[in-house]
């Protein structure tokens, strides 16, 4: 069985690989510069692998204005955050232990800080402002006698937001504070000049840039390189600051990457750019969306969007024709709101229910059509799920009777209608906020309950019909992970209080 796979817009979690970086690298592995280690100086080998890492330290450097001695070649931006952050705090902790890093940034910048936290240090946590940036002005506020380090990232990638990070380092460097800039979401989509920015240490990953995953890069200037400590032990490479033998097809697919980045810049930010606007233009009559992305700073190819009145697992489940994220990869897993989304004064509920869409450099302007159709078609189904009202009822039908239980709030909210002749259900309909699970198991409900007793106890009038259940022995028919029982208890809560008011309906007539 062959699955047609969905068109990929997710390019802020990770690129497909160009394929020009892709051959450089296939060459790379199998020539003379793949098998030497490029310490051998003694021979051919060894001196091929070198160059062919130096050339890429050029390409690397040139994309953002760097001297090609400042770039330390890691597995990736996760490891050039750890390594600026810890580093920097190995290095410098003699003089004080203070770090200020935004609330926003990516785990890679959060977890090392939390790290430093327990082991000591002391970090003011920036709140950024109502647009999603991170301002000079917090920056300035949080400095201290004893701040070491401040870590704000280039273009947020939950949001694309893009910070004004040369303001926030031109004031850092007035109180002779280091600076580093997680620039992996920017890179290759935004024109980046170090000495601009101003930045001390600066992130990068090229998976983000069409390149391999499983390389990266920190870049370390003069002015930091005294003070940062490397994570790893065990020989000189790269200036001694990441001990190890360089992944040199890795390092070349990076380079390769770079170069193509740099040569493509403005017309990968004009394309990526239209189709954005594409989107946002298509989507822009469907009532309850809100745009989290800012008017003007921001990435050119990302679209945060948020969806009122549908549920976020529900939303994305309904698009498979499209991979896009909830928010950010990252976090989809851990089902909590997002905190960046929050930040920008999103309820919870609406910040679980965003689409991130990121287009990348080849996609196509009917891949940004079929997105924003999907997109209409699945909204436009949720809501229906959940229209307000009870369902049509026909001249000479008797009314519905209504059960409600749970809270959008809290990702479920259920209304259960049926309708009853004597002791007997003669139609039952949910309307639904919820889950795909919830979904699947109030619509078997439904054609479960319709036909029979409203004494559950009863047997049902329909031969072959399935039994009712319970909430246990629903989540083992549809497969419902035990987390979300409590949702599956919302269903029986809104079905018994269906069964209740028919009861007491009943009674009253
Ligand atoms: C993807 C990403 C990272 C992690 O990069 P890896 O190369 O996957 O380790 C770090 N920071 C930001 C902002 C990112 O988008």
């Amino acid at each position: 069985m062959s699955v047609a796979l969905p068109v990929f817009l997710d390019h802020a979690s990770t690129t497909p690989i160009d394929p020009r970086a892709a051959a450089a690298m296939a060459e790379c592995l199998v020539g003379p510069e793949g098998l030497g280690n490029p310490s051998s100086a003694t021979h051919a080998y060894g001196r091929a692998a070198a160059a062919r890492i130096e050339r890429a330290r050029a390409e690397v450097a040139a994309l953002v204005g760097a001297s090609p001695v400042d770039i330390v070649f890691t597995s990736g931006a996760t490891e050039s955050d750890n390594l600026a952050l810890i580093g920097i705090a190995r290095g410098r902790a003699s003089f004080g232990r203070h770090l200020v890093v935004p609330r926003t940034e990516h785990k890679a910048v959060l977890d090392p800080a939390r790290h430093l936290e327990k082991a000591g240090w002391t970090v003011s946590w920036l709140e950024p402002a109502a647009d999603g940036r991170i301002t000079p002005e917090a920056v300035a506020a949080a400095l201290r006698p004893d701040t070491q380090l401040v870590s704000v990232m280039h273009a947020n990638n939950e949001t694309g937001v893009v910070n004004d990070i040369a303001a926030i380092a031109a004031v850092c460097h007035a109180r002779d504070v280091l600076v580093h800039t997680d620039a992996a979401q920017s890179a290759g989509k935004l024109p980046i000049d170090l000495v601009a920015l101003g930045v001390d240490l600066l992130s990068l990953s090229a998976h983000k840039m069409y390149g391999p995953k499983g390389v990266g890069a920190l870049v370390v200037t003069p002015r930091a390189r005294p003070w940062v400590e490397p994570l790893l032990w065990g020989g000189p490479q790269e200036r001694g600051l990441r001990a190890g033998t360089p992944a040199t097809h890795q390092i070349a697919g990076f380079g390769v990457a770079a170069a193509l980045a740099a040569e493509r810049l403005a017309a990968d930010a004009a394309h990526t750019g239209s189709l954005a606007a594409r989107l946002r233009a298509a989507l822009a009559d469907l009532p309850g969306l809100r745009f989290n992305d800012h008017p003007s700073a921001r990435l050119p190819g990302l679209v945060s969007v948020s969806v009122e009145g549908v549920e976020g697992e529900s939303l994305i489940d309904a698009l498979p024709e499209i991979a896009v994220s909830s928010g950010a990869a990252c976090d989809s897993a851990s089902g909590e709101p997002s905190y960046v989304l929050r930040a920008l004064g999103l309820p919870p509920e609406l910040a679980q229910s965003t689409l991130r869409i990121a287009f990348g450099r080849f996609n196509t302007v009917a891949e940004a059509d079929l997105a924003a159709a999907a997109i209409r078609r699945a909204v436009t189904m949720l809501r229906a799920e959940d229209a307000p009202g009870p369902p049509p009822t026909a001249p000479g039908e008797p009314a519905w009777v209504v059960g409600e239980a749970g809270r959008t709030r809290e990702g479920t909210r259920v209304r259960c209608y049926l309708r009853v002749a004597g002791p007997v259900i003669t139609a039952a309909e949910f309307r639904v906020f919820g889950c795909p699970h919830t979904r699947a198991v109030t619509k078997a409900l439904a054609a479960a309950l319709s036909g029979r007793p409203l004494d559950p106890s009863m047997p049902a009038a329909s031969a072959g019909d399935p039994s009712l259940g319970a909430p246990g022995d629903w989540s083992a028919r549809h497969g419902v992970p035990p987390e979300k029982l409590g949702r599956l208890l919302v269903v029986e809560d809104a079905w018994q209080r269906a069964r209740e008011a028919a009861l007491a309906a009943a009674r009253n007539c």
